[in-house]
């Protein structure tokens, strides 16, 4: 847990680096706990929403209809606490009828691997059923998993005490064959962190598993014992105390949205940094929102105990009670100029950049129908000279969404969306030139999709295609990324006090979107002062 921060100043200032889903959810509700605050959120970017980007362009193949595509996040996860504080927030804005769900059963949850043959498998739902069978007997991706998990509860239990890649858990735990790391995990790795299972911190991004090797002595036997967790989630706590006016129907509602594998938002995830930064914009006289501004340094100024920033817009500088930074690790090491610890420290931040090609097809359906669902990852066992790290069926998605309230199912006309994500890990050591070389990664692109779901060169011609680098868009989990973001944490508070908070993806739970709100919430809990009180 990270230590309470004190509260600022009756009317003090604060100051918001980042308008993405960070810094406007922390604006957010640090103005509803203290109005009496002033606070500015600068963004170099345009819009809002940093990674997330829902992208409209009039498609030139359809009579310039409107279509829009991600270029950045798209779903949520209805498991995720985080997701059902998103849901409330729509709810609390009018808004409701926005949100959209996928349901267990329903096609779009069907997910697939690409295997060694270059063929899709599915992923089996359930784990006694013909999927299952296939994967495991007749495909080469189930080589050795059986015996793997077989043989599992019998390897000595030696949890160790400082961290390890993922890859080496799952190698002591299953076994030399590595078949779960490099088959199956690999893949979600790729999915989620568009990085190396081989270079990736358990402690960090799977610590269930380590404490159920310490509890249970194995992963397989813990399926068995382990008892489900009743504690109410500590987030849901928090904010069903300050924010929810109906008693316990955040606990309700998280309940209800752990049935739904996923859930999407009408118009695009965009929607939501949008909707936040109106409300503030209409309801929110103390809040303030400065755009194509990027802070470059920061530092303390003695005299008046408060943090100045320098913005790169003529000069601007800004002085703030408390300043809270949401960007990636990687690229604030600037701002601490002359700051030599904290620099060393931010030098070892690393991140992952992903390429995302949108293709988009009107009036016709190439996904083959015994492939429909949400889409493809590849694990790592491929060899995989394209760097595909996965292709997420974007209009299986939406035709299969139903309104989470009330509400008629939305009829489109049969069109064909796709992102194909690449690079990741795969591109970390290649040039500049080549990572924006967007002919080159859209003709890759056409030829994966031919060879993996037999679309046809007409329809590959007759396309919309959309070229994004999101660059350093994933902070890297590197091994022992615990401890170093303690340490810089320290390192920070060391300098600055309580004046400055670490918030965004590099210092919550996860990097999904649902995470970082998780954090903004703590954390404007944690400034407020309304905890100090009780
Ligand atoms: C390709 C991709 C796909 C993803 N898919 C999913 C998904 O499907 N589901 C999911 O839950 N999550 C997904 N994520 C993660 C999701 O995008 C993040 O959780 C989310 O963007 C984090 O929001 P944030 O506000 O913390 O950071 P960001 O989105 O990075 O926003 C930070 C903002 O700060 C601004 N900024 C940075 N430095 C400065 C500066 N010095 N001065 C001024 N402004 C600055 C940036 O321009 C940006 O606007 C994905 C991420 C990527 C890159």
């Amino acid at each position: 847990m990270i230590n309470s921060i004190a509260k600022v100043k009756c009317n003090g200032s604060v100051g918001v680096i980042g308008s993405g889903v960070s810094g406007l959810t922390f604006a957010y509700f640090l103005n509803k706990l203290r109005p009496d605050l002033r606070i500015t959120i600068l963004d170099n970017q345009h819009k809002n929403g940093g990674w997330l980007y829902s992208y409209t362009f009039k498609d030139e193949n359809d009579n310039g209809k409107e279509v829009m595509v991600e270029k950045g996040p798209r779903t949520l996860r209805g498991a995720s606490p985080g997701t059902a504080i998103i849901i409330d927030t729509f709810e609390k804005m009018g808004q409701i009828e926005k949100v959209q769900t996928i349901e267990s059963n329903c096609t779009a949850n069907r997910k697939f691997l690409l295997s060694t043959n270059d063929k899709l498998v599915q992923v089996p739902n359930k784990l006694f059923s013909m999927n299952t069978f296939n994967l495991l007997f007749k495909d080469p991706l189930g080589k050795n998993v059986l015996s793997s998990v077989l043989f599992e509860p019998f390897r000595k239990s030696k949890p160790l005490t400082k961290d390890e890649t993922v890859h080496e858990f799952l190698s002591r735990r299953f076994g030399p064959s590595n078949a779960i790391s490099n088959n199956f995990l690999s893949a979600i790795y790729h999915g989620i962190y568009a990085d190396d299972i081989k270079k990736i911190s358990l402690e960090k991004t799977n610590p269930a598993f380590y404490n159920l090797e310490k509890q249970h002595g194995s992963i397989i036997k813990s399926l068995f014992n382990s008892k489900a967790n009743n504690e109410p989630n500590e987030f849901l706590v928090k904010y069903d105390k300050y924010f929810n006016s109906e008693n316990g129907s955040i606990f309700k509602l998280h309940t209800q949205l752990k049935e739904f594998p996923m859930l999407g938002i009408l118009g695009g995830l965009q929607s939501l940094p949008n909707m936040i930064a109106d409300q503030l914009i209409k309801n929110s006289p103390n809040v303030h929102i400065q755009r194509n501004e990027e802070i470059v340094s920061l530092n303390e100024n003695k005299k008046t105990n408060r943090i100045t920033l320098q913005s790169n817009k003529d000069k601007n500088t800004y002085e703030f009670d408390h300043v809270m930074i949401t960007s990636n690790p990687m690229k604030i090491k600037n701002l601490f100029e002359g700051e030599d610890d904290i620099k060393k420290e931010l030098e070892k931040a690393k991140s992952v950049s992903t390429i995302l090609i949108n293709y988009y097809l009107p009036n016709k359906d190439v996904i083959p129908k015994n492939l429909q669902g949400f889409g493809y990852l590849v694990p790592q066992i491929n060899e995989n000279k394209e760097k595909l790290l996965g292709v997420i069926f974007d209009s299986v998605i939406e035709k299969n969404f139903k309104p989470f309230e009330e509400g008629e199912n939305i009829l489109v006309n049969d069109y064909t969306k796709l992102t194909l994500m690449l690079g990741g890990h795969y591109i970390e050591n290649l040039s500049e030139n080549k990572i924006n070389d967007s002919k080159y990664w859209i003709n890759t692109s056409k030829s994966l999709l031919t060879r993996h779901l037999n679309v046809s060169k007409t329809d590959l011609e007759n396309g919309h295609w959309e070229f994004t680098v999101a660059k350093n868009g994933l902070p890297r989990f590197f091994v022992n990324y615990t401890e170093w973001s303690n340490n810089l944490k320290s390192l920070i508070s060391s300098k600055y006090g309580d004046k400055v908070t670490m918030g965004g993806m590099g210092f919550a739970k996860g990097p999904g979107v649902p995470d970082v709100i998780m954090k903004s919430l703590h954390d404007s809990i944690a400034l407020s002062g309304v905890e100090n009180k009780e």
